[in-house]
């Protein structure tokens, strides 16, 4: 499936997007106050855009199948760009950096906001609608927004904020829902924009302390969907079935900008509910199905948690279903699969791949700040169990060893005894945020003196001989990365051993009694630490035990022994209702030690 000729000519033509790209001496970014459309900066996302074929559909709203087509997104964008300036009072050159706080619900309207707020040269902050008011005005503050915009379907939420405590109450600026595309015959210009000062900031999820605002300029927002593009070959064949919240960098970047850049279809289903998303995949393959004027979705891209509700919930489908989602599935309609935001279990990996008739889950490893950052590659054998592959396109990756503080260059992986060493992912390129907005103390602590950002996340190398030989492309060659988990919370040190939280998690989850489990570290006064699991039983592990009993801690001792060193198998188990976990499927384990175990030395 190839990408279309112009877009491949845009992205060649600024290798490596940097400032330098958008500081192109020309006429100064203006609005136009005469009733005509207003200008967009002539960035590579804009061009893309305009380029693009523009009967085709850009966005679609999954449940009443309105479409919105390229060739009204930009007039759209110009229309909401106008009217942000006059809501904010201001000349839209004069809102260049600015902070535009949006809460808009996944649809047409969200993306022609944030293009708005990109073309307008200022900064998009997008917030979560399920957040409650106080953390939304901690974003509010903390970004110092100027505006915050809002959605009809939002607007007594955005009351209740702007009703509540903040340190300077931001303008708001209510948005119509856009029923229909833009039909206006007028074209829409772009213009060069002097300086990038605009880009997306998105908050982390602050789990140790208060979230923290990433700021990522237009040029490496552009960095990160070319490096994507390349490496997945978005193409404007593409039709996306988006079920991801908008306030991350998965469902944002992944999902929404690279496919614009591309010219790829999005359509969103919100909130993600497993039958809905079964419906949806099923509808062009049902015979009596008033949905086969729906087209297949072609690309896929959602967090472990997900595809394990879909695997759990499809044997509960009719036959008719049955047939229809697994056709849906198979390679020859669903282009790509992609799984990442947390660790992808073996089991659910091969789940899918039985399900769907062959495909394979392609596992990816990324961050808030990075974007991301290695990827498994596209040819079958490039997407190995366990491993996130490469460092993707314009991705400088090295691993930093825990204990001796060194850089792990190519072919030391093994120590002196044959044992593999971890360290630390650190990465540096175009595609890595530029800084912590407001915190330049939290910046120069993640940053090494040579500019690499440490992610606190730990991994090994290994050399896989069956992958790795290019079948997907240069950048995929060579040893490959095994995520061990973060240096904080994953890394558990059993007298003077370390312990990959995620690699028990991975053999656990391969025991039929284990639905799903999160191994901690306890303090002990022997060892430093000692391993702890939290566990929920699946249907069969509530009689998995001796004599009928719940699968318990001397159940799962004797399920790995075989498997691993005794040190590593999970001294204490509990076993609870449901683990805890956030929008993107992630469980915060500093709180779940406290919750199960209470608090630790
Ligand atoms: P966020 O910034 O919320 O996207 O969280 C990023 C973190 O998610 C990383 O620092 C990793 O700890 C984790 N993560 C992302 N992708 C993977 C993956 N494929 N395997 C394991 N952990 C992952």
């Amino acid at each position: 499936m190839g990408l279309s000729k112009r877009y491949l000519e845009l992205l060649s033509r600024r290798p490596t997007w940097s400032t330098a790209a958008f500081r192109c001496t020309g006429q100064k970014s203006r609005s136009i106050t005469t009733g005509r459309l207003a200008s967009l900066p002539r960035t590579p996302l804009f061009e893309a855009i305009k380029s693009h074929d523009p009967e085709s559909s850009a966005v679609i709203h999954s449940l009443s199948g309105r479409q919105f087509s390229y060739g009204s997104l930009l007039k759209d964008v110009a229309i909401a760009k106008q009217r942000l300036a006059n809501d904010a009072g201001r000349d839209a050159g004069a809102l260049q950096g600015e902070r535009i706080a949006f809460l808009v619900e996944n649809s047409y309207d969200y993306v022609v906001t944030l293009l708005a707020i990109l073309g307008t040269n200022a900064i998009a902050v997008p917030l979560s609608p399920a957040f409650p008011s106080g953390e939304l005005r901690y974003i509010l503050d903390q970004s110092g927004a100027l505006v915050l915009a809002t959605s009809s379907k939002f607007a007594t939420k955005a009351d209740d904020v702007l009703n509540g405590e903040l340190d300077k109450k931001p303008i708001l600026s209510r948005r119509e829902k856009i029923v229909q595309g833009s039909k206006s015959k007028e074209d829409v210009v772009l213009e060069e924009m002097e300086e990038d000062k605009g880009g997306m900031m998105l908050y982390t999820s602050g789990t140790t302390n208060r979230p923290k605002g990433v700021l990522l300029p237009q040029y490496t927002l552009m960095a990160q969907a070319k490096s994507l593009s390349e490496a997945w070959h978005y193409s404007p064949t593409d039709h996306f079935l988006h079920v991801l919240p908008l306030h991350h960098i998965h469902g944002t970047v992944n999902a929404l900008l690279t496919p614009l850049l591309a010219g790829s279809t999005i359509e969103f289903l919100f909130p993600f509910t497993v039958d809905s998303v079964w419906s949806r995949l099923a509808a062009p393959f049902l015979s009596t199905s008033s949905g086969q004027t729906k087209k297949p979705i072609t690309f896929f891209t959602v967090v472990p948690t997900i595809y394990n509700r879909l695997l759990q919930s499809h044997s509960t489908l009719s036959p008719d279903m049955q047939s229809a989602t697994k056709e849906a599935l198979h390679p020859k309609n669903m282009r790509l699969n992609i799984s990442g935001s947390a660790a992808l279990p073996t089991p659910m990996k091969q789940a899918w791949t039985d399900l769907s008739n062959g495909n394979v889950l392609l596992e990816r490893y990324g961050m808030t700040e990075v974007g991301m950052a290695l990827s498994c590659g596209l040819a079958n054998e490039d997407r190995v169990d366990g491993s996130v592959g490469w460092p993707l396109p314009s991705v400088e990756a090295r691993l930093v060893d825990l204990d001796t503080k060194t850089v792990i260059e190519p072919g030391e992986e093994l120590d002196s005894s044959g044992k593999e060493r971890s360290g630390e992912i650190q990465l540096r390129g175009p595609t890595i945020f530029k800084e912590y907005w407001n915190n330049p103390t939290a910046t120069a602590k993640e940053f090494t003196e040579d500019g690499y950002f440490k992610t606190g996340d730990v991994a090994v190398r290994r050399n896989v001989p069956s992958a790795g030989k290019g079948a997907s492309g240069e950048w995929a060659q060579g040893p490959m990365y095994s995520i061990l988990g973060r240096l904080s919370a994953d890394i558990i040190k059993v007298g003077g051993e370390k312990v990959s939280a995620l690699e028990v998690e991975r053999e656990m989850l391969s025991i039929p009694a284990i639905s799903e489990c999160a191994v901690v570290g306890l303090s002990s006064e022997t060892w430093g630490q000692k391993v702890a699991a939290v566990v929920v039983l699946s249907e069969a592990g509530k009689t998995a035990g001796k004599n009928g009993k719940p699968f318990g801690a001397m159940d799962l001792r004797r399920g790995l022994k075989n498997k691993m060193a005794a040190f590593k198998i999970p001294q204490e188990l509990r076993v609870v209702e449901s683990i805890p976990r956030n929008a993107m499927g992630k469980i915060n384990k500093k709180q779940l030690v406290i919750q199960v175990f209470g608090p630790q030395q």
